[in-house]
């Protein structure tokens, strides 16, 4: 890893992978001595490239875009743009390794990529967006295409985005194709797109809750974020009987202890979707709720906690005290939200713990069913996409607990999801021989 060493986000994600995946390979003798974990590390291209826009009073920008295209053994590259001051090529790469394995778990035949752009969304005019969107699709148009490589959203990078990227691939290449997903229904989306990684991780932890004869029913859930996957779960859970007490964003978070209902979880949506506000807005509305600034909201006490934000949001002093409180289960929603020492601790407590790249799929899954649907020309029912998700989400559990399940009938998730993940692609670069 010393050719790395200057990206920390990626090197944690390869470690968490390392430390299951090698003692498998070490097991297993068609994987020994081929390299095949130090292939995996490395992008097959990384595309970095200049994104320059004038915004509305006429001055020029200067932004960095990227594309990691980090797998193609089992299907064309996929993985979402995030446009976000954070983003640099560690952040990417450790996103794209995740997408990897976590493309493989859902069983459809998509490679792993990333993308985005430091570009900061908050704060910019739509015609500023739509510049901007226009400007990175000039480059990025070299590079993917249905075939061969199709983005999708992430952090800061929404239907909105998703449009004004569209339109530009489109009127450079001459050609209608699938070559992003998240697209609005009337131009080649799927239906439960936007809904899907939110409601997938509330499947996932009904699935896991279900090995312990539990349900999400009756429980108490914190969520972090309140961007596309956190307003998702937060319907799921609703419909599924659960109480949601917590919503955050960067300034901090929302607590309302008698829990969102579908009215106040439609003023969230609006709030973030169409006026872009703060989640602070929450108790302007709600009084009897209340804001707690700069802070996560993991001090809570709650049954059920679903970090949807973003990486390394919860720690291992965190993690202490969800467990302190009686958390019994962690989804995760967003990727790599907990810091390895956080997920150390739910491990040493034995309580359920899901890692993003198996219980927040459900997204991907759901875009690799709306490649399908563009290359049929065809649209699925609502009901259609949802049984297909559910199925999916509870395969992914099924290849979990078949490749993470302990001696003392402890099931690992990380450990499961890691080498599920890992034996489709190996299986198929194996195959291809040494590319
Ligand atoms: P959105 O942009 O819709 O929402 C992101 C949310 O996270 C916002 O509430 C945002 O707050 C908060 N957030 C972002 N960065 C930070 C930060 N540094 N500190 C605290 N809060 C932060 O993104 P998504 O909901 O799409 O994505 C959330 C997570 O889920 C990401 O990790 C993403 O990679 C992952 N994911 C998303 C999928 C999808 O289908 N969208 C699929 C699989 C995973 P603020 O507005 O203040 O920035």
């Amino acid at each position: 890893m010393a050719r790395n060493s200057h990206e920390p986000e990626f090197i944690q994600a390869v470690h968490e992978v390392a430390e299951t995946v090698i003692p498998y390979i070490a097991e297993n003798d068609i994987y020994k001595g081929k390299s095949i974990l130090e292939r995996m590390v490395e992008p097959e291209r990384l595309i970095s490239f200049r994104v320059a826009w004038v915004d509305d009073n006429g001055a020029v920008h200067v932004n960095r875009g990227y594309r990691v295209q980090m797998n193609s053994a089992i299907g064309p590259y996929k993985g979402g743009l995030r446009f976000h001051p954070t983003v640099n090529a560690s952040v990417l790469k450790f996103l794209a390794f995740e997408q990897v394995f976590k493309n493989s778990l859902t069983t459809l035949p998509m490679g792993g990529g990333k993308g985005g752009s430091d570009f900061d969304p908050k704060g910019k005019s739509d015609d500023e967006v739509m510049r901007f969107c226009h400007a990175f699709m000039s480059e990025l148009s070299r590079h993917i295409g249905p075939n061969t490589d199709v983005p999708a959203g992430d952090i800061g990078v929404g239907s909105r985005e998703i449009g004004f990227l569209f339109g530009m691939y489109k009127k450079i290449r001459n050609e209608f194709t699938g070559v992003l997903t998240g697209k609005g229904l009337s131009w080649g989306g799927s239906k439960i797109r936007p809904e899907a990684t939110g409601y997938g991780t509330v499947y996932f932890a009904q699935s896991m809750l279900e090995t312990r004869n539990e349900t999400v029913s009756g429980k108490t859930v914190v969520i972090s974020g309140s961007g596309n996957v956190a307003q998702y779960a937060a319907e799921k859970v609703i419909q599924m009987g659960g109480r949601v007490v917590t919503l955050s964003d960067s300034s901090g978070y929302i607590y309302d202890k008698d829990g969102l209902d579908d009215e106040k979880l439609a003023f969230v949506m609006d709030l973030k979707n169409n006026r872009r506000g703060r989640i602070s807005e929450y108790i302007e509305k709600y009084p009897s709720a209340e804001f707690f600034e700069g802070k996560t909201p993991w001090e809570v006490k709650c049954d059920i906690a679903l970090p949807c934000a973003t990486q390394n949001e919860l720690d291992g002093k965190n993690a202490e005290t969800l467990l302190k409180n009686g958390c019994i289960c962690v989804a995760e929603g967003a990727n790599m939200p907990s810091t390895p020492e956080a997920i150390h601790e739910f491990h040493k407590a034995k309580i359920l713990f899901a890692p993003g790249k198996a219980s927040n799929a459900g997204g991907v899954a759901t875009s690799g069913l709306e490649m399908s649907q563009n290359s049929l020309r065809i649209s699925w029912t609502r009901e259609e996409v949802d049984e297909r998700l559910q199925k999916i989400m509870s395969d992914i559990h099924d290849s979990c607990i078949k490749y993470g399940k302990e001696e003392d009938g402890y099931c690992n998730y990380v450990k499961g999801a890691n080498i599920a993940g890992f034996v489709k692609v190996a299986d198929a670069m194996l195959a291809q021989g040494v590319i």
